[in-house]
């Protein structure tokens, strides 16, 4: 069994989601995972802002407008009438439903049930697509088995004995589909696994199937050595380990989501990520295999918020750091990074929802000092202990940038390095200059 999983892009248009009958066609036992079309994710949230802010007449007409392109799209995707109104129909009632939610108080779960609608179009459009093709397939609902816990993990337990039981119950298909992102919380409501999330999903899939491989497919023909949204002549990256790729997912390289990798290192599963544009590019290789190159790739995440805390009687004390993280620990926020010195200690955080406590809270141990606005930026390579060197390269690059943080000998793969958010693009360009001259 492997499971395929297509995003957006994949299936962002009529001829996209034709384009991916050759590539699920084949003789694997498969389980595809399907994104929203490109777009739609967007645009629900953005409807579910305007419902949240009591905007309902303008979510209305904004869910009118996505109806309408939606039909035009069924138009362009199937051949056969039959097909057609049955997608017609279901776009319809999908529609309805989500207007019949602006009729009632905007509420997180409300918002939640509007943005699941994306996957739930997108996988019976795949369905009703390949049984018009006269390829047989099932299309296995992923609120029947997927599951996230009070903290907003996967539950595995439940998804592994529920998907058991529905993958039994449909024992002779080849071809299964189901729906990324979306997933039921602790209290069995519609939830999501985050933006960005059917990664997420397949290697949470693959790792409960125990899964011969996870293949990603997208718009780039793999993971590349650095962020191609702001980097020209980036190279693509052949293999990478698992803990390499989960580094550079976590620090921003988009084309994972930040958790995806660890259901698959769990279990072993190797993830390969490929081009449905070029579906012959060989693409990456994440395993647990790990070749050591100095530099391998550069990420960047944004949207990071830096806390200095400041206080005397650090200094020769004990139990200090214990204080500092309770206070993190209790607002369920995870720090990033960390540095410290004798009296002083920084640290990063990327979720700024309880900020304000969290400083008043800090209050009684130090001086607190924040900083919004900063990007973390992450070398993956050859850091191990021993090494020689303390990668010159890396602070010649960023020679003409304040560097506000360092954290180096924390992760054999990667030294991580704060910066402000709009020294950015420009810290990344010269880090492949230097890093990756021959690209
Ligand atoms: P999908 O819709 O298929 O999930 P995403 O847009 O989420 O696709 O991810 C693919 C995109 O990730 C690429 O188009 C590229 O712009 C971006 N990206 C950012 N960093 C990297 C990287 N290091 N390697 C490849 N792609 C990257
Ligand atoms: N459709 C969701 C999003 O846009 C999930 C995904 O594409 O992976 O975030
Ligand atoms: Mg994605």
């Amino acid at each position: 069994m492997k499971v395929y999983k297509f995003g957006g892009t994949s299936v962002g248009t009529a001829e996209r989601f034709r384009a991916l009958i050759p590539l699920i066609n084949d003789d694997t036992n498969k389980i595809v995972v399907l994104s929203a079309m490109a777009g739609t994710t967007n645009a629900l949230a953005e409807m579910s802002a305007l419902f949240s802010d009591g905007k309902k007449n303008e979510a209305k007409n904004k869910c009118e407008a996505m109806r309408k392109q939606y039909h035009t799209v069924i138009d362009a995707l199937f051949a056969s009438e039959t097909w057609s109104l049955k997608a017609h129909d279901y776009a319809d009632e999908q529609f309805l439903y989500i207007e019949s939610l602006f009729s009632r108080e905007y509420s997180r779960h409300n918002e939640k049930r509007i943005l699941a609608r994306g996957e739930l179009l997108s996988t019976v459009f795949l369905y009703f697509l390949l049984s018009e093709t006269g390829i047989p397939s099932v299309l296995v609902p992923a609120l029947n088995f997927m599951r996230i816990d009070k903290d907003g993990e996967p539950d595995y337990f439940y998804i592994r004995e529920n998907l058991k039981r529905e993958l039994a119950a449909v024992n002779d298909e080849k071809i299964i589909i189901t729906q990324g992102y979306i997933c039921r919380n602790v209290f069995g409501e519609t939830d999501n696994l985050r933006r960005g999330g059917s990664d997420y999903s397949a290697t949470i899939i693959g790792a409960a199937v125990g899964a011969e491989e996870v293949q990603i497919w997208t718009d780039i023909s793999g993971f590349h050595n650095n962020d191609p949204r702001y980097v020209e002549n980036t190279r693509v990256i052949r293999s990478l380990s698992f803990d390499e790729a989960a580094e550079l997912a976590y620090f921003g390289a988009k084309i994972l989501h930040p958790s995806s990798v660890n259901p698959a290192r769990m279990k072993n599963i190797p993830v390969r990520l490929k081009n449905t544009m070029e579906p012959s590019d060989e693409g990456t290789l994440v395993t647990s295999a790990s070749i050591p190159v100095d530099y391998k790739a550069v990420a960047a995440k944004d949207g990071i918020t830096v806390l200095r805390i400041r206080s005397d009687r650090m200094l020769m004390a004990y139990g200090f750091m214990r204080r500092i993280f309770e206070v993190f620990e209790a607002y369920k926020t995870p720090i990033d990074m960390i540095t410290t010195s004798e009296v002083s200690l920084s640290l990063t955080i990327d979720d700024p929802t309880s900020l304000e406590d969290i400083v008043k809270s800090l209050g009684s141990i130090g001086n607190v000092e924040v900083e919004r606005e900063q990007t973390i930026i992450c070398v993956v390579g050859d850091f191990r202990p021993g090494k020689v060197g303390s990668a010159p390269e890396i602070f010649e690059a960023l020679n003409e940038i304040p560097v506000k943080m360092i954290s180096y000998g924390g992760s054999e793969n990667s030294v991580s390095i704060l910066i402000n958010t709009s020294d950015k693009t420009v810290a990344l360009r010269s880090l492949s200059l230097k890093l990756f001259p021959e690209a």
